[in-house]
């Protein structure tokens, strides 16, 4: 199903966001804009299969 997700802090289009912690405030952000925040974990959910298939696939231009 499409998802028309955006940064909360940049506004970039994304597929799967990122909970982050910023400040105290939980946001969804893209994968760079994660990286200034700390990693939000929830435990609340014990079966958790590992979802998170980050594949930095760079282009073939030549
Ligand atoms: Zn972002």
């Amino acid at each position: 199903m499409p998802s028309n997700l955006f940064c909360e802090l940049c506004g970039t289009k994304i597929s799967t966001p990122i909970k982050v912690l910023i400040d105290g405030v939980l946001l969804s952000t893209c994968l760079s804009c994660s990286k200034r925040g700390k990693p939000y974990e929830s435990k609340s959910k014990p079966n958790t299969t590992q979802t998170q298939h980050i594949t930095l696939s760079k282009p073939t231009f030549i």
